[in-house]
C-alpha cells in the first residue's frame, strides 16, 4: 500500500527566477540525479552549493572509491526537473522496505521545514554509482521517473524469479496430469471417488446388528497389496456401512466409452481394510464359543479368492513368510475357550480340551499333526463320519494351541499360483474339541478354505491344477448346500457330495449347529470378477438362510403358528426387508444373475467358452426384428436370413449341450472311481 507524504508547496514564479528561486531548495545532504562523462546516471549527494555561481558539488561511491563532480545549474534542473516543477505536493511511492523515510535534517539540512528522504539501513552514507544506493532524493517525480539501476536490478531479478517458480509449478502440474492421464485406470479411478462422495452414509449405517449367530455371514475387504499399488490397480471396493459393501465394477459401452456399474451386496457385517482380525473375531466366531460348552457344533469359514485374506484372518498376519499365529481366529478361539473353562458354570463338567488340524486336498484327508499321514473317512454304525486315526492332541493352555497350529502350518500343502506365493489349494480344517469324561462334548470347527478362483488361474493351468480346481469347486458347492440345508432346517443334508461336507458333518446336523463364514476379498479391479463370484457366493449362502418365505407373507401376523426355528427367520426377513427400505438397495440378485451364477459356478473353462459364445451372439433376435420391421422389407429375404440365424444359434446351443452332457458323464465316472478308491 503506497504511503502517502505531503510536501510543502513552492511559490509560483516566473521560469528563470524560478530556477534560481528552485535551486534555493537544493540543501547539502539530498541526492540529485546526475550525468558521467560516460552517459551513465545516477545519484549523488550533494556535499556543497555555490549559489552565486549556480553550482553544486556531488559526491559518491563507485567501486569502494569516493568520487566527486562539479554540476551546474542546468544540468541539475535538466535531469532532475521534478526540482523545478511549481508544486512538489504528490503522492511519494511505497519506499522499499530495506529503505526508511527520516527528515533531510537528519542528515545535515540546517531547514526546519520538513523535508523527507528516503535513507537505507547502511553505515556509508554516500550513494555509489553502480549498485549501492544510499539514499533518494524528496522529490516524487525524481522517485517515478528515475529508478536506481540497483532497484531495477532487484526489480530484473524478482520478475525472473517469478518467471521461474511460474513455471516450475507449469511442469509439477503437467507431470502429475501426466501421471494421472497416464494411468489407463484414471477415468475409472475418478468416477468411483465421485460416487463414493455422493454416497449417503448416514442412511446406510442405521441398521442393528443381527442377534441371530445360526448362520452369520461377514465380508473382510483387505487392503491393497505392494504389488496392486505398483500396478496401479484401483481399490473398487467401499464398505458404507458396517454391513454394506458396493463394488465398483469398470464396464465399457459399444462406442468403447467406460462406465460404472455399481453392485451393492448386503451382509451381517461387513469390515474394511482397517478392521483388525479382532474385530473380525468379535463379530463373527466370538459369539458361537459359548455354545461349544451347551453342546453345540460351531464352525468358522474363511472363505475367499486366493490371496484375499483368508490365512491371515484364521491364522494371523504374515511377517515375512512366517506367521504371528497369536492374532488369527484359531489363537482368539482358543484364548476364549480357556477363559469359559474356569466359568464355575462349565467347572462341573470336567471338561478337557483337544486339538486335531487336518487338511483336504484333492478328496484326500491329511494330518497336519502327524507328518501329513493319510487318513480314511468311514462312516460308523451310528451314521457318524469318522477321520480314522486323525490326532487328537490336547492342550491345557493357548501356548499348546498355538503350537499345534505352528506345527500343522508348517506341513500344510501350498503350491504357487499367479496370485499369492502362499495360496493353498487345499481346505486346512482346526478343530477344538470340548470332552466330558471322554465323551464328545462340543467341537468348533475352523476352516480355512483353498481359493475358490476359477478363471484365469485354472484355465490357463496343467491338467492337475484343473483337478485341484474342479476338486475344490465341487466341495465349495456342497459346502454351499449344506449350509442352505441347515439354514432351511431340511431333514436332508447333502453332505455325502465333498470329503469336506463329510468330515463336517456334525456341524450341519441338528439344532445345537451354528456357522459363521468371513467372505475374504480383495480390493484390485484386477480381482473383480472373483470378488463378485466371492460375494455372490456369500449372499447366496445368507440370502436362503433368510429366505424361508416371502417377505410380504413373513409380514403377516402368522408367528404364532411358526416354529421356533422359524421365527429367528422371520425377524431376520423383517429385519432384511427395512435394510432394503433403508438403503434401498436390493441384495436380492435378478434371475439373470442367479442364472449366470449357476452357469459360472459350474463353469469350467469348456462350459465358460461356450456360454460367452452364446452371450456374444444373443443379439439375434433384434437382428431378426430389425429386418421384418425394415422399410420396404423383403420377405423372402427376411425369412432365408431369420432361418439362417436360427441355424446358427441352434448349432451353438447344441454344442454346449453335447459338451455339459459329456461333463456330467466325467463327473459321474470320477465320484465312481473315488467311491472304489
Ligand atoms: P489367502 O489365505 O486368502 O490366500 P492370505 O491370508 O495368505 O490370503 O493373504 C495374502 C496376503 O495379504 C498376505 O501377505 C497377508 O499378510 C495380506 N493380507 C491379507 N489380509 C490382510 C489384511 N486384512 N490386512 C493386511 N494384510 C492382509
Ligand atoms: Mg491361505
Amino acid at each position: 500500500m503506497a504511503s502517502q507524504f505531503c510536501l510543502p508547496l513552492a511559490p509560483r514564479l516566473s521560469p528563470l527566477k524560478a530556477l534560481k528561486s528552485h535551486f534555493r531548495d537544493i540543501q547539502v545532504g539530498i541526492c540529485l540525479a546526475i550525468q558521467r562523462s560516460d552517459k551513465r546516471i545516477h545519484l549523488a549527494v550533494v556535499t556543497e552549493i555555490n549559489r552565486e555561481k549556480s553550482w553544486v558539488t556531488v559526491e559518491w561511491i563507485e567501486k569502494g572509491v569516493k568520487k566527486g563532480k562539479k554540476i551546474d545549474l542546468e544540468s541539475i534542473f535538466l535531469l532532475n526537473p521534478a526540482l523545478a516543477s511549481a508544486e512538489h505536493t504528490t503522492t511519494l511511492p511505497r519506499p522499499l522496505p530495506s529503505l526508511s523515510l527520516v527528515p533531510s535534517k537528519a542528515i545535515g539540512d540546517q531547514r526546519t521545514s520538513p523535508r523527507w528522504i528516503v535513507v537505507a539501513p547502511q553505515k556509508n552514507k554516500t550513494p555509489s554509482g553502480d549498485s549501492s544506493v544510499l539514499g533518494v532524493p524528496t522529490s516524487p517525480c525524481l522517485m517515478k521517473r528515475k529508478k536506481s539501476p540497483c532497484l531495477r536490478e532487484i526489480e530484473k531479478l524478482q520478475k525472473q524469479r517469478e518467471k521461474r517458480r511460474r513455471l516450475q509449478l507449469e511442469i509439477r502440474a503437467r507431470r502429475a496430469l501426466n501421471v494421472n492421464t497416464g494411468n489407463p485406470n484414471f477415468e475409472i479411478m475418478r468416477m468411483i471417488e465421485e460416487c463414493r462422495r455422493h454416497l449417503d452414509k448416514s442412511k446406510m449405517s442405521i441398521m442393528e446388528p443381527l442377534e441371530d449367530h445360526r448362520i452369520c455371514v461377514c465380508v473382510r475387504k483387505r487392503p491393497l497389496n505392494q504389488r496392486e499399488t505398483t500396478m496401479k490397480d484401483l481399490d473398487i471396493i467401499t464398505i458404507p456401512s458396517d454391513n454394506v459393501v458396493m463394488v465398483h465394477e469398470s464396464k465399457q459401452k459399444v462406442d468403447l466409452t467406460r462406465y460404472l456399474e455399481n453392485q451393492t451386496f448386503c451382509f451381517d457385517h461387513a469390515f474394511d481394510d482397517k478392521a483388525s482380525n479382532e474385530l473380525v473375531y468379535q463379530f463373527t466366531a466370538q459369539p458361537l464359543v459359548e455354545s461349544i460348552f451347551r453342546k453345540g457344533m460351531a464352525t468358522c469359514f474363511a472363505y475367499g479368492q486366493t490371496g484375499s485374506g483368508k490365512t491371515h484372518t484364521m491364522g494371523g498376519a504374515f511377517s515375512g513368510t512366517s506367521q504371528g499365529c497369536s492374532k488369527g481366529i484359531y489363537a482368539l478361539v482358543a484364548q476364549d475357550v480357556f477363559l469359559l473353562l474356569k466359568n464355575s458354570t462349565y467347572e462341573n463338567l470336567d471338561l478337557k480340551v483337544y486339538g486335531t488340524f487336518f487338511e483336504i486336498y484333492g478328496g484326500k484327508v491329511y494330518d497336519l499333526l502327524n507328518w501329513k499321514k493319510k487318513l480314511q473317512v468311514l462312516e460308523d454304525g451310528n451314521q457318524q463320519m469318522q477321520v480314522v486315526g486323525l490326532q487328537e492332541k490336547e492342550v491345557g493352555s493357548v501356548e499348546d494351541v498355538l503350537n499345534l497350529v505352528e506345527l500343522g502350518n508348517g506341513c500344510r500343502t501350498s503350491g504357487q499360483t499367479s496370485v499369492n506365493a502362499h495360496s493353498s489349494r487345499s481346505h486346512a480344517v482346526f478343530q477344538i474339541i470340548l470332552k466330558s469324561r471322554g465323551k464328545l462334548h462340543g467341537k468348533f470347527s475352523l476352516v480355512d478354505l483353498a481359493g475358490n478362483e476359477r478363471g484365469a488361474d485354472t484355465a490357463k493351468a496343467n491338467r492337475k491344477r484343473q483337478l485341484e480346481g474342479a476338486e475344490i469347486n465341487k466341495s465349495l458347492l456342497a459346502l454351499k448346500e449344506c449350509i442352505r440345508a441347515l439354514g432351511q432346517n431340511k431333514p436332508h443334508t447333502p453332505f455325502r457330495a465333498s470329503k469336506l461336507t463329510q468330515v463336517l458333518r456334525d456341524s450341519f446336523i441338528g439344532q445345537n449347529s451354528s456357522t459363521c463364514m468371513i467372505a475374504t476379498i480383495s480390493p484390485g479391479m484386477t480381482s473383480c470378477e472373483n470378488t463378485l463370484n466371492t460375494l455372490r457366493y456369500a449372499n447366496r449362502v445368507k440370502e436362503l438362510a433368510l429366505d424361508v418365505r416371502p417377505y410380504h407373507q413373513c409380514l403377516t401376523p402368522i408367528k404364532h403358528e411358526t416354529p421356533p426355528m422359524f421365527e429367528k427367520h422371520i425377524r431376520n426377513s423383517e429385519i432384511s426387508l427395512q435394510r432394503e427400505e433403508l438403503v434401498k438397495i436390493s441384495c436380492i440378485q435378478s434371475e439373470e444373475e442367479k442364472r449366470s451364477e449357476a452357469i459360472a459356478t459350474l463353469a469350467t473353462p469348456l462350459i465358460r467358452e461356450a456360454v460367452t459364445t452364446w452371450k456374444d451372439s444373443s443379439s439375434w433376435w433384434e437382428s431378426i426384428q430389425e429386418t421384418a420391421n425394415g422399410v420396404n422389407y423383403d420377405v423372402d429375404f427376411c425369412i432365408a436370413q431369420s432361418l439362417s440365424i436360427l441355424e446358427e444359434k441352434i448349432g451353438i446351443l447344441t454344442e454346449i449341450q453335447t459338451k455339459l452332457k459329456l461333463l456330467r458323464v466325467d463327473l459321474q465316472n470320477q465320484e465312481q472311481v473315488e467311491t472304489l478308491a
